[in-house]
C-alpha cells in the first residue's frame, strides 16, 4: 500500500508539471492528467499540491510504534483517499483555467472578426438599387454607376467611354467644322451635377456630312478630357443632336487668362437655388465660345454621365479659350469638382488635325 501512495504521489507531480507548462491545449492537459487518474484507479484517483508533503511525512513513519494490521490499513486508506481527492482537485482547477482561457481566446477572434467586417462595410457600401441619384465622389461616385441602376451598366461594362486621355492621334487633314450658330434665347439651370444652357433650336454644326443641332452646353473643372496626359482648368461640353437621335458633343478648353463675355452672360443669370431655372430676356451668341483656330481631335466615345450611352462622336478643339480666375472662382464655388475620371482607350482609332 505504501508503494501505491508513494507511486500515486508521483504521478501526481508529473501530473502537475506537465500541468504548469503553459501549452494548456486541453489534448496535453487530459493526457498529463490521465497516467495520474488512471494508476490510482485501483484505489481512485488522488490529489494535489499538498499531497507529496502529506504523503511523505506521514503516517508512514511510525513504524517504531507497534500498530495493529487494521489501524494501518486504516491510516493507509485516509491518505490514498486524501491523495485522490487533491488530484481531483487540481484536475479540476486545470480544466477550468483552460476553458476559461478558450473563451477568452474565442471571444477576442470574434472582436477581430466584427472589426474586419465593419471595416471592408466601411470601404464598400452598396448603393440602393435602381437609385437615380449620382455624384462624383463617395458612394455615388462613378466606380459605382452601373450598379446604383440597372439602365446605367455601360457605365461599367462599355468598352468605348468618354473622356479619354487624347494621345496618338492620326494625323490627318480632317474636315473643316462648320457651325451656323447665332443669337439666341437660352435658359440656365443648375441641375445638381452641372451649370446647364439649353439653347433655343437654330444652331447648327455639319460634319460628316451629319447635321446636328445645338441642343444645350455644360461646363466642368477640371476638364474631363486630358491631351497628352493635360487636363485643363475647365471645359465647355456643346450637346449637338442629329434628326435620327445621334450625338455630337463638342469640346472646348478653357484655361485661365482673359475674361470670356458669353461666360459672363451665363453667369449674370445663374440660378440661386439648384434644380431652378432662370429664362433671361437677353439673347446669347454661342459662336463666342469657338476658338479662332479650327484644328480638333476625334473618336467616338460616350456620354460622361449616367447612362453613359455610347456611339457619341467626339470632337475635342485644340485650342483652348480663356475665361479669368474671378469667371474660375464663380464655377468652382457651385462645382468644385465635377469630372469623371479618364476612360480606357481600348485601341480605340483618334483623329487629328494637321
Ligand atoms: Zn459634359
Amino acid at each position: 500500500m505504501r508503494n501505491l501512495i508513494i507511486l500515486s504521489a508521483c504521478c501526481f507531480v508529473i501530473a502537475t508539471a506537465g500541468a504548469k507548462d503553459p501549452p494548456a491545449s486541453p489534448a496535453g492537459a487530459s493526457a498529463a492528467a490521465t497516467p495520474a487518474a488512471t494508476k490510482p484507479a485501483a484505489a481512485a484517483p488522488a490529489p494535489a499540491p499538498a499531497a507529496s508533503k502529506a504523503v511523505a511525512p506521514a503516517p508512514a513513519k511510525p513504524a517504531a510504534r507497534p500498530l495493529s494490521a487494521a489501524e494501518q490499513r486504516v491510516i493507509e486508506e485516509q491518505a490514498e483517499l486524501d491523495l485522490q481527492a487533491r488530484i481531483a482537485a487540481r484536475i479540476a482547477e486545470m480544466r477550468a483555467n483552460q476553458q476559461q482561457r478558450a473563451a477568452a481566446a474565442a471571444k477576442a477572434r470574434k472582436v477581430t472578426e466584427t472589426k474586419k467586417k465593419k471595416d471592408v462595410v466601411a470601404v464598400k457600401p452598396p448603393p440602393p438599387a435602381n437609385s437615380t441619384h449620382w455624384a462624383y465622389d463617395g458612394e455615388f461616385g462613378p466606380a459605382n454607376w452601373s450598379k446604383i441602376n440597372s439602365k446605367w451598366s455601360q457605365c461599367g461594362t462599355g468598352g468605348r467611354q468618354s473622356p479619354i486621355d487624347i494621345r496618338d492621334g492620326m494625323k490627318v487633314e480632317l474636315e473643316k467644322l462648320a457651325f451656323d450658330y447665332k443669337p439666341s434665347s437660352f435658359s440656365v439651370i443648375d441641375n445638381g451635377h452641372t451649370i446647364q444652357v439649353n439653347v433655343a433650336g437654330g444652331n447648327y454644326l455639319t460634319v460628316q456630312n451629319r447635321s446636328y443641332e445645338l441642343v444645350q452646353f455644360h461646363f466642368h473643372r477640371p476638364s474631363e478630357e486630358r491631351i497628352n496626359g493635360k487636363s485643363f482648368e475647365m471645359v465647355v461640353h456643346l450637346v449637338h443632336r442629329d434628326v435620327e437621335g445621334k450625338l455630337a458633343v463638342l469640346a472646348v478648353l478653357l484655361e485661365r487668362g482673359a475674361a470670356h463675355s458669353m461666360i459672363q452672360t451665363v453667369w449674370n443669370n445663374l440660378p440661386l437655388e439648384k434644380h431652378d431655372t432662370v429664362q433671361p430676356s437677353v439673347v446669347l451668341d454661342v459662336a463666342e465660345v469657338l476658338p479662332e483656330r479650327g484644328d480638333y481631335y476625334t473618336y467616338m466615345g460616350s456620354m460622361t454621365t449616367p447612362p453613359c450611352t455610347e456611339g457619341v462622336l467626339w470632337l475635342v478643339m485644340k485650342q483652348p479659350m480663356q475665361a479669368s480666375p474671378q469667371q474660375m472662382a464663380v464655377f468652382s464655388r457651385l462645382y468644385p469638382f465635377n469630372a469623371r475620371p479618364v476612360q480606357a482607350n481600348s485601341g480605340r482609332v483618334i483623329k487629328e488635325s494637321n
